[in-house]
């Protein structure tokens, strides 16, 4: 295990960054927030200050809009006074004055009535407008006149007009409106002759001197200091704001106040098109730094599944108990993982320095890594499934690994270099020289068994010679008790017991001969020698079961390629399984045929264990068929299913190994084992090994 794996999603080791970051997270939220509110201050001053430049700008504007129409008003009425003046021009008679003035008043609607009165302010002469019927109705003129006198005292101080107090003058008609006189002396021959005076409608008087396009969007009026309307003219008051500018119109004996009002839209609402632009790009501000949060937003996201991705995978190298190894395209070394470290024992910075040879190789085969190396920089393509070498730790043990290598493809489609996965094969050599190691055990026990159980057997064929010679003996004895001894008779006598003493030890040796030989060695062995070794025991048991053995081997059949005492001991196992199935047939038909022939690559398939395979797996190579067949029971479904599997028997005395271990031994030996039914009854086993090479 590779110490300190971090694991994704566990508690303690995280704890701390996950920290760190909620606490970064939060000052960079926080670094936002207040950028925001800075710019949305910003943008609100900026706003602000756009429209209260606007304000003052209209205000401005204003002034000299009120200070414009102050002095038309003041040319006006100065012209006025000249049109009154006209009116004494040819020194005219009362009633000629009259005539003169009604026409002056048709073409001046300001004017309400206009009067010419001697120097003590007796009237002489009066015309009212034609529009306005008796002005004075309802109050009468002498109520004014104390007014009026002021005036002329000041208009003949002065020697030029002056005008009285403005005074309101109700209508019959229920109406009324703010009136104000204007004296203007009269000088005869250098002498005062007496007062001009007239009386303006001041409502009418703004109606004719105030110019009309003001009108449209102004209010225009006369009021008092305290603010109180005399008159007023122009758009009413509709909207919410108001911008108002006052202006005194000083005239001599009387001063009013001129007051323009001028109505604007809601206030900060796009007021012109400086504040539109600031507007507009406070606004884009706003989208920008709304796009700027979610980009970094989406970011923040990005970085935090990197690091997730990346801590996974780094987890994930931890802990691999496969070494990986990653080189580039020089076969330089420019990856490790720990697994990789702890199989060879050293550093990845030891491992990543540029070596001539790596310093896991064992020195006795750098020669051909080296080549090896040279040779997949070349562009030799490793094999898919991997490939066995020998690495060497740092104190020097070597180690057998799996080893498989594949290009390395970065993101854009190209190759970069080599990247390689190494597997400790070393625990797996040891379990399968272990098994091995109890195979071999297994199969001696096996033959042991085998032995044991033909122990009888060898009794009874032993007691065969051993009668014969103790009859021959005794035969001997009996003539030389009897004192007549032919040399002819005791020669016959001592051969039979010769002959029976030599089949008795080759029963023996026979035996003995299974039972010791165990050399491991594969050798050349023709089909008749492996026979012949196994004969004797077969014929042993036939004899006893009354069998008829019948052996075919083909002139053709080759010598094989195997280890003669396990293949022996499998031909045996076949003969002896095949001769015991058929101890419920009748004697007659108790034959058990063993064969042997070429095997040749069309012959057809058999059936097995594992369903129908051929017998051969490599075409190149040729095989030898042995069969042992039987006229027996036959095997039944359900004797099929476990028939190969260890222990299984169904027979009282059997052990149930015979047939697994002759499969794992023909298999060992590159072959078969499958068996067949066999006509009309009983079954034909088979196996296949290899032929020995010429
Ligand atoms: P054992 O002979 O000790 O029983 P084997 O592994 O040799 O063990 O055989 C397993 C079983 O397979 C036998 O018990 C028998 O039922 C069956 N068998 C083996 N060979 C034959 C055969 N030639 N004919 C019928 N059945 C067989």
């Amino acid at each position: 295990m590779p110490a300190a794996t971090p694991a994704i999603g566990s508690s303690q080791p995280s704890d701390q960054p996950a920290e760190k970051t909620a606490l970064a997270g939060n000052r960079r939220w926080l670094l936002w927030g207040l950028l925001a509110c800075l710019l949305a201050s910003l943008m609100g001053t900026l706003v602000w200050l756009t429209g209260r430049y606007e304000l003052s700008q209209q205000q401005m504007q204003l002034e000299q809009d009120a200070a414009a129409v102050v002095s038309d008003i003041r040319s006006g009425l100065n012209r006025r006074v000249q049109s009154l003046q006209s009116l004494q021009v040819g020194d005219p008679s009362p009633q000629g004055w009259s005539f003169e003035a009604v026409a002056l008043l048709r073409e001046h609607r300001e004017w309400v009535h206009i009067e010419w009165r001697d120097q003590r302010l007796a009237l002489l002469a009066g015309a009212d407008s034609p529009y306005w019927r008796n002005p004075f109705a309802r109050i009468g003129r002498a109520s004014v006149l104390s007014e009026v006198g002021i005036a002329c005292a000041t208009a003949s101080r002065l020697s030029g007009p002056a005008y009285a107090n403005s005074y309101y003058l109700p209508q019959p008609d229920g109406l009324g409106m703010e009136v104000m006189d204007v004296c203007l002396p009269l000088i005869r021959d250098g002498l005062p002759a007496g007062y001009l005076v007239a009386t303006y409608a001041l409502p009418d008087l703004l109606a004719e001197m105030v110019p009309r396009q003001l009108l449209r969007s102004h209010q225009v009026s006369f009021t008092e200091a305290d603010g109180t309307r005399l008159a007023m003219l122009g758009e009413g008051q509709r909207r919410s704001g108001q911008l108002q500018a006052q202006q005194l119109l000083d005239l001599p004996g009387h001063t009013l106040v001129l007051r323009l009002d001028r109505w604007i839209g809601a206030p900060g609402l796009l007021p012109n098109v400086l504040t539109a632009l600031v507007a507009t790009v406070s606004l884009a501000l706003a989208v920008v730094l709304a796009l700027l949060v979610r980009d970094s937003r989406r970011r923040q996201r990005a970085e935090r599944e990197l690091a997730e991705a990346l801590a996974f995978r780094k987890a994930m190298e931890d802990s691999l108990v496969t070494g990986l190894r990653a080189r580039d395209l020089q076969g330089r070394v420019t990856y490790v993982n720990p697994a990789f470290c702890a199989m060879v024992g050293f550093s990845a910075q030891e491992l990543k320095q540029p070596h001539d040879t790596q310093p896991y190789w064992p020195p006795e085969m750098a020669a051909e890594y080296q080549s090896r190396l040279i040779s997949r920089l070349a562009g030799a393509v490793p094999p898919r499934t991997g490939f066995e070498s020998v690495f060497m730790r740092r104190d020097g043990t070597r180690f057998p690994v799996l080893v498989i290598e594949a290009p390395l493809i970065d993101a854009g489609g190209v190759q970069t270099g080599w990247m390689s996965a190494f597997l400790d094969i070393s625990e797996q050599r040891r379990v399968e020289e272990l098994s091995r190691a109890s195979q071999e055990r297994l199969q001696a026990t096996a033959r042991l068994a085998t032995v044991g159980e033909m122990a009888s057997l060898l009794s009874h064929e032993l007691n065969q010679p051993l009668a014969a010679i103790s009859s021959y003996a005794t035969g001997s004895l009996n003539l030389l008790a009897q004192g007549a001894l032919p040399a002819e008779a005791l020669r016959q006598a001592m051969h039979g017991i010769a002959g029976q003493a030599e089949r008795a030890g080759k029963v023996i040796r026979s035996v003995h001969d299974f039972v010791r030989r165990r050399d491991q060695q594969r050798e050349a062995v023709t089909p008749q020698a492996l026979l012949d070794a196994v004969m004797p025991l077969i014929v042993l048991q036939a004899r006893k079961l009354h069998v008829r053995v019948l052996v075919d081997v083909h002139a053709d059949a080759p010598a094989v390629w195997c280890d003669r005492t396990m293949v022996e001991q499998v031909l045996l196992n076949l003969a002896r399984n095949g001769m015991q199935a058929m101890d419920q047939v009748p004697i007659a038909a108790r034959d058990l045929r063993i064969g042997v022939r070429l095997r040749r690559p069309s012959a057809g398939t058999a059936r097995g264990a594992s369903g129908p395979a051929p017998l051969e797996d490599a075409a190149s190579l040729t095989w030898v068929e042995f069969s042992v067949g039987d006229g027996g029971i036959g095997i039944t479904p359900e004797v099929a299913q476990r028939i190969f599997t260890p222990f299984f028997t169904t027979k009282a005395q059997g052990m149930g190994l015979g047939l697994s271990l002759c499969r794992t031994v023909v298999e060992q030996h590159g072959g078969a084992l499958l068996y067949e039914p066999r006509q009309p009854q009983g079954t034909v086993f088979r196996f296949t090994l290899p032929a020995a090479p010429d």
